[in-house]
């Protein structure tokens, strides 16, 4: 399977003040060009990027000045997935976890549909209109049911914390990263609330080790949070039980209000059947090589939660495979504008540091060798969840102060 030969988007100077969206500048724009001649014609590459997570964004910043840039996602927004849970408790948060792609992309289009199929020269997006590509970039890590509009995602978050404040009793359902996080923020914001946690495994946090899992656990009963392992809700039985929730186990549990917190689908359904179907494993993640290129592609990258290397689904990896793909692509958009071969860095699988916050103060965080837990984890995860540090690679805050 080879991909396509790339086809030069070729622009005459007059082309470029047809495009009001480019800040064009005579020269030092960072823009790669085969003259620096105003009349020269000017060979701009096209980068579609498919996916608006932490990965497809970085790509996007990274790469906005350097070609026609195209973000695909399906939302108008970045949001930070790892303040999600806080942003429900707090919706303080998302004021600042939720931010419009147009705030970090002053140069790009900004797209705001699901894509739906590809070619090899083209995306084709549920609205029916076509975006060409010389290089394409699939970051669309899981599939997420999220409002379109930034706007409605604020009034989400405000209603769930209404909802919140105003139940007695919780339930959540799944006792990985998410329910982990929500059922200790809740126990901690909130101690009045009886909570209660169902979980289908034998321990909590089974994505890391189980000493983490424990301490967790130990954790949440120290806050009277229930926590119930090895049992399912069956949500299609809560209506005909009068608002009681029946465990697998059959345990009754009465609660106002649940939450599901359980492993989202990947988002790669909509490649099925799509150009890259074949490099499809398994698990629906995309196969790529060391370059971080689609197996058998030479202009089609993949990134994030979606592809198949083996180390944790996590942001700071997804953000370093962003970085280097922004790099790869840099170079080869320089090699065809008559620069020097493309050197194409590597990306390596790396152990990275999990870390699960515990309320607003402690965490568990899962070191290659080792686990720990309280109030040094939580100081490094809990201040302002990396917020900051996720912003500023965005570009955003400039001498703001922060929360
Ligand atoms: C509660 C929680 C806590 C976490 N905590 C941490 C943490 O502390 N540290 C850490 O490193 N990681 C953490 N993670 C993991 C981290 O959030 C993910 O690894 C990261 O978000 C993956 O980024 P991504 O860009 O690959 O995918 P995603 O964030 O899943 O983004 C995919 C994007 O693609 C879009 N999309 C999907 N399909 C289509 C389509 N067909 N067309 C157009 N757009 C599409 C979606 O709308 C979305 O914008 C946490 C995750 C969760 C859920």
């Amino acid at each position: 399977m080879e991909g396509n030969l790339l086809s030069p988007h070729i622009r005459s100077a007059s082309d470029i003040g047809g495009y009001p969206q480019w800040v064009i500048s005579s020269s030092g724009s960072g823009r790669s060009s085969s003259s620096s001649s105003t009349s020269a014609a000017v060979c701009w590459k096209r980068v579609v990027i498919v996916g608006g997570g932490i990965a497809g964004s970085v790509v996007a910043k990274s790469l906005q000045f350097v070609a026609d840039v195209v973000l695909i996602d399906q939302k108008e927004y970045f949001e930070i997935s790892w303040a999600t849970m806080r942003s429900m408790v707090d919706p303080a948060f998302a004021d600042k976890a939720v931010v419009n792609h147009v705030d970090y992309l002053v140069n790009a289009k900004v797209v705001v549909a699901s894509a739906v199929n590809i070619t090899d020269t083209e995306v084709t997006t549920s609205d029916g209109r076509q975006f060409p590509y010389d290089y394409l970039v699939i970051a669309t890590g899981h599939s997420v049911s999220s409002p379109q509009s930034r706007r409605e995602r604020m009034d989400k978050f405000r209603e769930a914390n209404a909802k919140m404040k105003n139940s007695s009793s919780i339930l959540i359902i799944g006792g990985g990263p998410s329910g982990v996080e929500l059922a200790s923020d809740i126990a901690a914001s909130y101690p009045e609330k009886k909570v209660t946690l169902v979980h289908s495994g034998p321990r909590l946090l089974g994505f890391i080790g189980s000493k983490a899992g424990s301490k967790a656990l130990e954790w949440l009963r120290s806050k009277n949070v229930d926590v119930l392992l090895e049992q399912t809700i069956d949500l299609d039985t809560f209506q005909a039980n009068k608002g009681v929730y029946i465990t697998s186990a059959g345990e009754a549990i009465a609660a106002d209000v649940h939450y599901l917190c359980v492993r989202r689908p990947l988002g790669s359904a909509w490649l099925k059947e799509s150009v890259v179907k074949d490099c499809l494993d398994k698990y629906g993640q995309l196969m790529v090589d060391e370059h971080l290129r689609v197996k058998g592609f030479n202009n089609i990258f993949a990134i994030g939660d979606i592809i198949d290397v083996p180390e944790r689904k996590q942001g700071v990896l997804a953000q370093r495979h962003a970085m280097i793909v922004s790099k790869n692509l840099k170079a080869l958009i320089k090699e065809a504008n008559g620069g020097k071969e493309a050197k194409l860095g590597k990306y390596r699988p790396s152990m990275s540091i999990a870390m699960v916050s515990l309320g607003k103060k402690d965490a568990v965080a899962q070191l290659p060798f080792t686990t720990m837990t309280g109030l040094l984890p939580g100081l490094i995860k809990n201040r302002e969840l990396f917020l900051r540090k996720t912003r500023k690679l965005l570009g955003l805050d400039h001498g703001y102060t922060f929360l």
